[in-house]
């Protein structure tokens, strides 16, 4: 067993056009995988399937139909990488229905829907599998203005575990990662203010800004035959800001 091998696996990773979903990708690719990027933006993913040797597959997880269609093309799938996420930051009482139904069919409803697809083929191959869902220090923080993220990102948390649960018996492991403060297209202007910058120092205990690259090992990793005891995990990338809290004491001498 090589444990952090994925040399003959492939590997379906979505949001793979940019941040986060492209980072896991490229970390993916020099680990051995056989990689199928997905996302809505077909000509970006041509370009880096190009680069990676992978196959590019247009999905939109607001259509059961690409998601069916997806499915139906990626063929076998050993690794399912449920990158693909939205955010819409507002006050919870001026959330249109549009809004929220948008962040609850992209983070949830069609990652339950591919998810279904690719677990039950996973299922009916018999070889196993991996899943790797993303969620979000809002899987374990209410923070405000992100309300209905929140409730998606919880959703994903609680998911892996019931999934894990389920399909240990068809050897599929199930976790998740739980980034922190990642600088993506997701969240560029809102970390432009200064304010920003110093709140996070004092709250998070290695202060920096996270890069999707910080994300990236984890994936491969959980993906990786060293992982196979893991199962209906969330594990947390973000320099401590889950589990640590910063105060201006110091001891005396
Ligand atoms: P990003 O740079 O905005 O990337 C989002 C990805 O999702 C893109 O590849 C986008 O591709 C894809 N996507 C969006 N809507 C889609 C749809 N309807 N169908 C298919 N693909 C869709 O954001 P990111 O920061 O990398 O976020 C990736 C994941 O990490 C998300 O689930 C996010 O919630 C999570 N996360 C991010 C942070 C952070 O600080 N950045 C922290 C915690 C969790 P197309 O536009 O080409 O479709």
């Amino acid at each position: 067993m090589t444990p952090f091998s994925l040399n003959g696996k492939t590997a379906l990773v979505t949001g793979a056009s940019r941040g986060i979903g492209l980072a896991i990708a490229r970390a993916m690719h020099e680990a051995g995988a056989n990689l199928i990027l997905a996302a809505r933006s077909k000509e970006k993913l041509d370009v880096l399937a190009a680069e990676l040797g992978a196959r590019a597959l247009e999905l939109d997880l607001e259509s059961s139909e690409s998601i069916q269609r997806a499915a139906q093309e990626a063929g076998d799938v050993d690794i399912l990488v449920n990158v693909a996420g939205i955010n819409i930051r507002r006050k919870f009482e001026d959330y249109t229905r549009e809004q929220y139904d948008k962040i609850l069919q992209t983070n949830v409803h069609g990652l339950v829907e591919l998810t279904q697809l690719v677990g039950k083929s996973m299922i009916v191959r018999g070889h196993g599998g991996k899943i790797i869902n993303i969620g979000s220090l809002a899987t374990h923080h209410g923070l405000p203005w992100l309300s209905v993220y929140t409730l998606t990102k919880g959703a994903v948390g609680q998911l892996t575990k019931a999934l894990a649960a389920e399909w240990a018996r068809h050897n599929i492991q199930v976790n998740c990662i739980a980034p922190g403060f990642i600088l993506t297209d997701l969240n560029r202007a809102m970390w432009q203010a200064d304010d920003m910058a110093e709140w996070r120092k004092g709250i998070q205990a290695n202060d920096r800004m996270g890069d999707a690259s910080d994300v990236a090992p984890l994936a491969v990793f959980l993906a990786a035959p060293g992982s196979n005891f893991i199962t209906g995990q969330v594990i947390s990338v973000d320099g401590g800001a889950s589990t640590t809290m910063k105060w201006p004491f110091t001891p005396p001498e």
